[in-house]
């Protein structure tokens, strides 16, 4: 159960609700949020909370309170019945939108990663994608320019103004990454390391959340908890392909988990066609396939020179195919009622 307690709320009230439910012989559990604070009661029984309830219920400061089944609470449905819409820069990823994140795998020069955050700009993409921390499945593939690669983000946000989405691999890239860009890209690979969705988490800055490849939809929504839990709910699910006996495919783009997490979470949720097919003939067509089945917008790799780029060569869209799935999305756009 949990109780969503009103803006403003002070902190003695916090600890009157913390202490009733102390007493009541549960666990609390409380998530300072910027706006309000959220209490979670561990351990409620059926025969319980109806006095619970009642009982929080009548406190003045109290919004409401929430019976939550399910073992992810903050991101639940039951605990914000609509959707949410996350602001990343000034770019909101939400209902009523697709939201176009777009730009090379990684940061590999001050003149790559220029020349695709004008060609992904320029077609009109909303935020500007680049790794500088890669998770390279080999050691001795480019990791990435670390520090280098957040600052030539910046730099690039700065040019043309698209806020900036990267990548932090471990707990100590957080804060870098926090300084320079605009969310904080968690990897699939990462999906479950807690202590880097705790740190992302109390950044406060939008994090999105990729799933890892061999997760459950229940787990995502645990390693999304994890974030929420300290108190950060600007969560942005992307789905980037599960692993099959599929080889022809890298791995395979799961579109029902998009209404399928509709229907268990209120957190916006994205595709990543590019990882997911692992083919640039592949990424327009699933793009399309993501914005028909519901998702709020996309992750896809774009580079000026993909034949090049010095990692996932294969997948990155060239500048000119990007501009064609754009132009793409705005015609599908409005027959599902969004806007691109
Ligand atoms: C990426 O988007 O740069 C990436 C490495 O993707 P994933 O974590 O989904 O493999
Ligand atoms: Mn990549």
């Amino acid at each position: 159960m949990i109780v969503i307690l009103r803006m403003g709320a002070e902190e003695e009230h916090v600890q009157r609700i913390v202490s009733a439910i102390e007493e009541a012989g549960l666990g609390a559990h409380v998530s300072r949020g910027e706006e309000r604070t959220v209490i979670g009661a561990i351990g409620t029984s059926p025969e319980m909370r109806p006095r619970l309830m009642e009982m929080f219920e009548g406190l003045p400061f109290v919004d409401r309170v929430v019976p939550v089944l399910k073992p992810y609470k903050l991101v639940s449905l039951e605990a914000e019945p609509e959707p949410s819409t996350v602001q990343v820069g000034g770019v909101s990823i939400g209902p009523g939108l697709f939201t176009v994140i777009a730009g090379p795998c990684a940061v590999e020069s001050e003149e790559q990663l220029m020349a695709g955050a004008r060609a992904v700009r320029d077609a009109g993409a909303h935020l500007l994608r680049g790794g500088a921390y890669k998770p390279r499945t080999s050691p001795y593939d480019f990791q990435g320019l670390g520090e280098e690669g957040l600052r030539l983000l910046a730099a690039a946000r700065e040019e043309f103004g698209l806020p900036v989405v990267t990548e932090a691999r471990s707990p100590e890239h957080v804060e870098g990454v926090a300084r320079y860009a605009d969310a904080i890209q968690i990897g699939a690979r990462n999906m479950q390391n807690f202590d880097l969705l705790t740190e992302a988490g109390r950044t406060g800055m939008p994090v999105v959340l990729k799933r890892g490849f061999s997760c459950t939809v229940e787990e995502w929504l645990k390693a999304a908890e994890y974030v929420a839990s300290v108190g950060n709910l600007d969560i942005i699910l992307c789905e980037r392909g599960v692993r099959t006996f599929e080889p022809a495919v890298r791995f395979t783009q799961d579109l029902a988990v998009i209404p399928l997490v509709r229907g268990l979470s209120h957190l916006p949720i994205i595709c990543d066609p590019s990882h997911a097919s692992g083919r640039r003939d592949l990424v327009s067509p699933v793009s399309r396939a993501a914005l028909a089945v519901g998702a709020d917008g996309l992750l896809v790799e774009v580079h000026p020179d993909p034949d090049r780029a010095r990692c996932d060569p294969a997948q990155q869209l060239r500048p000119e195919q990007f501009a064609g799935l754009m132009d793409s999305l705005r015609g599908l756009a409005g027959a599902v009622g969004r806007s691109v």
